[in-house]
């Protein structure tokens, strides 16, 4: 087994969140990881802050740059529920204006019009929606199982459990799977939110013990044979022997296929995903890396991987702080703590913990 060294701790004190200025936030789209989620991010922060910001070099860092089809659908459900004036929202724009108004919950319908990621415009509204007055229902159409996005299992299995810690009530139903090229995928999300001020402290350092391993093969379009393949291969690289195995086939626009391992600790359910190339059946190449992933996690001790901890800061300092381990300090989670101090009176401090029995002191 490959063994980290290291885990991280992150740690977030949060001040007067909403504190500060409601003057023009100016964002570099090229710091950092220079992706997608810097606009996203400020998208979130506008709305609930009520800041505008203007973000440049958008997505300077990707081979084409600009706002794609999903940036710019998160741009436009941003909009819907805050009632922002925008500059600059066209695919392929460089730079974006964003003016918001207050947000209001209800029941909203956003739409990835190409198969990108549905599950990326769902985690841009969803955290501006949780701390307001009244429920929200939510539909998202595009993709649903998308490569280097969470997935919809992601989403279900890991992102809301996180988010529910802090307070608010959140269910995902996935009504049709998307993938690429088609799209067409849609699920619901059904939201009860808790005012800001009863948000909770999150204090999660230690992942407990690992109750059980699962792991789902969603597919359509291909046979129930190919996906008993991948599985099996999958648990037999792992070696595991007592997992729970679900096939899991469905109806979509495209064909696809993906893996989905979860882990289930008594603190955090972490899930590595794989999909499918398109066209392409076999998955054993992805396999390598996926197995990889999943063994570094598990010789770890931190609480999360790589994804859910860039994905958890924003939630976390919205709400009233806290600490979390995680595998490793990517670009995505500094280029997080970035965008997230520009728009709240909040602290970032991250820790190397060299041995984890100091997990204990924290
Ligand atoms: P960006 O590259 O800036 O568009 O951001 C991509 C987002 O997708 C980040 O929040 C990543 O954590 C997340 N992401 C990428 N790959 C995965 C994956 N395999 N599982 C879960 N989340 C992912």
């Amino acid at each position: 087994l490959s063994r980290l060294s290291a885990v991280h701790v992150v740690r977030n004190r949060a001040g007067a969140p909403f504190a500060g200025t409601r003057g023009l936030v100016v964002l570099d789209g090229s710091v950092g990881e220079g992706g997608g989620q810097t606009v996203r991010t400020a998208l979130t922060l506008s709305a609930v802050t009520g800041k505008p910001f203007r973000i440049e070099q958008i997505r300077a860092n990707r081979v084409v740059g600009g706002l794609g089809e999903q940036h710019l659908t998160c741009v436009r459900a941003a909009e819907q529920i805050c009632s922002a004036n925008t500059r600059g929202a066209q695919v392929g724009s460089k730079t974006l204006e964003f003016h918001p108004r207050d947000p209001i919950t209800g029941q909203y319908e956003f739409s990835v019009s190409t198969a990108g990621s549905a599950v990326l415009v769902c985690q841009t509204v969803l955290p501006a929606l949780m701390c307001l007055d009244g429920p929200s229902l939510l539909t998202f159409r595009g993709g649903t199982h998308n490569p280097m996005a969470p997935t919809f299992d992601f989403l279900q299995n890991s992102y809301l459990p996180m988010l529910r810690l802090l307070g608010p009530e959140c269910q995902a139903l996935l009504q049709r799977p998307g993938f690429f090229p088609a799209g067409g995928g849609r699920f619901h999300v059904r939201l009860k939110p808790t005012p800001k001020e009863k948000l909770k402290f999150l204090e999660l350092v230690d992942r407990g013990r690992v109750l059980r391993k699962e792991v789902v093969c969603l597919f359509a379009g291909h046979g129930f044979r190919y996906a008993q393949d991948q599985v099996r291969e999958l648990t037999e690289s792992m070696d595991w022997r007592e997992v729970g195995v679900y096939l899991d086939e469905w109806e979509s626009d495209s064909p696809g296929m993906v893996l989905n391992a979860s882990i289930v600790s008594e603190n955090v359910t972490e899930c590595f995903t794989s999909l499918a190339k398109p066209r392409k059946v076999h998955m054993s190449s992805q396999l390598v890396p996926l197995c990889k992933r999943i063994r570094e996690y598990l010789s770890s001790d931190a609480l999360v991987s790589e994804y859910l901890a860039d994905q958890m800061l924003l939630p976390m300092a919205l709400g009233r702080g806290g600490e979390f381990t995680c595998t490793e300090i990517t670009p995505h989670l500094r280029t997080q703590m970035y965008v997230i101090e520009k728009f709240l009176t909040v602290e970032f401090a991250t820790e190397k913990l060299e041995d984890k029995t100091a997990w204990s002191v924290l």
